[in-house]
């Protein structure tokens, strides 16, 4: 028996209809899905610069959804612009600009951050037996660093100074939440640790939105969460001291902060002699033995002050002081240009030199 054949005959611009219909519906399934993370994407770079601190502040997340990285980031970002205000002296309305203007009059209310941040530059003062010391202001101003006139202070001036700088008359407040400078005319500068600080809670804003690999560096204050997506680590450059192109060596990070304090990074020179922003607040002098410090530490203030610290306080004492602090290691680089390192650096770094 024959059957009966029944042909449809659609005509093309249907059928091509149809098709594009399908492949429109599966774009927007997908665009929709993939962001969301429902769906297991390509692990995406999401990066954003912009300039915080007087620097380029970079940052880099590594995730499947494009949209939480950059909530994420906008959260770091908002964070860090929040802190700079507190913290930056040359604010007359910060926290550091009202205790500076009270000096010797009254004690200071201040926001936690900056009492945490004070409080722990006290600790690490003493640690360094005062080569760290954020009441150096006096002494930065009279140089002229901050302010661009750079110039060499007279000794009598120099000595006047001087007897402004102790980290010991700044007097914390817990349970007030307050900071007193003791004596008139005492300032402070957070230039040394501020940064770290600040780097330190824009990762923690990262990590409160969940973001597990990521990289956060405030003009070379610099702190990684997690490590790259294919395991490795990330890789840092130091910057040769004596040549801006070059990287005299790298180190491997994960999960840490890494900070370089250098003579080449704000100075001037007269007479053929080099004046940096990293004062000795014993003499009030740009220290010479050390032209490079770098701080490997588990968090980024901790690698920021000490790298100033150590700068301050020399090779064998600097290294000593790393040698004590669990976790904490140090690359220096001495007038020499000879590389030095902890003894728990090992194969994180690498010489290019
Ligand atoms: P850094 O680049 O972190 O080493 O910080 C240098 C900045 O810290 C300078 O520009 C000053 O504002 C400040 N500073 C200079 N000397 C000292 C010191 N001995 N202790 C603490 N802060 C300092
Ligand atoms: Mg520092």
């Amino acid at each position: 028996m024959k059957r009966p054949h029944f042909h449809f005959h659609l005509p093309n611009r249907v059928i091509i209809g149809i098709i594009l219909a399908h492949l429109m519906l599966a774009a927007l399934v997908i665009y929709i899905l993939l962001p969301s993370g429902w769906w297991p994407g390509r692990t995406k770079k999401v990066s954003r610069t912009d300039f915080l601190m007087t620097t380029v502040v970079e940052s880099l997340v590594y995730t499947r959804d494009r949209r939480h990285a950059e909530d994420a980031l906008s959260d770091a970002y908002q964070e860090a612009a929040r802190l700079e205000k507190l913290l930056d002296r040359y604010r007359a309305t910060s926290d550091v600009g009202k205790i500076n203007e009270a000096a010797g009059l009254s004690p200071v209310d201040v926001s936690n951050a900056t009492y945490e941040v004070i409080a722990r530059a006290l600790e690490i003062a003493a640690l360094t037996d005062g080569a760290f010391d954020i009441t150096i202001a006096p002494l930065v101003d009279l140089w002229g660093f901050g302010t661009g006139d750079t110039h060499i202070p007279d000794q009598d001036a120099l000595q006047a100074a001087l007897a402004k700088v102790d980290y010991r008359q700044v007097v914390p407040d817990r349970e007030d939440m307050s900071v007193f400078l003791a004596q008139p005319g005492m300032k402070l500068d957070l230039g040394g640790i501020a940064k770290g600080y600040i780097v330190d809670k824009a990762a923690e804003a990262l990590l409160a939105k969940g973001v597990t690999s990521a990289y956060f560096d405030a003009g070379g204050d610099i702190r990684v969460i997690g490590e790259k997506p294919d395991g490795s680590p990330w890789r840092i450059g130091i910057r040769h001291p004596r040549n801006r192109n070059k990287l005299i060596a790298h180190v491997d990070l994960k999960n840490q902060a890494i900070v370089t304090s250098g003579d080449y990074e704000r100075y001037f020179t007269a007479d053929g002699v080099r004046y940096h922003h990293i004062l000795d607040p014993k003499t009030g002098m740009p220290t010479r033995e050390i032209i490079s410090a770098t701080v490997i530490a588990p968090d980024a203030l901790t690698a920021d002050a000490l790298s100033t610290g150590i700068f301050v306080l020399g090779l064998e004492r600097g290294l000593a002081l790393i040698e004590s602090l669990p976790g904490v290691e140090a690359i220096i680089i001495t007038a020499d240009e000879t590389v030095h390192e902890s003894s728990g650096v090992g194969d994180q770094l690498e010489l290019r030199i």
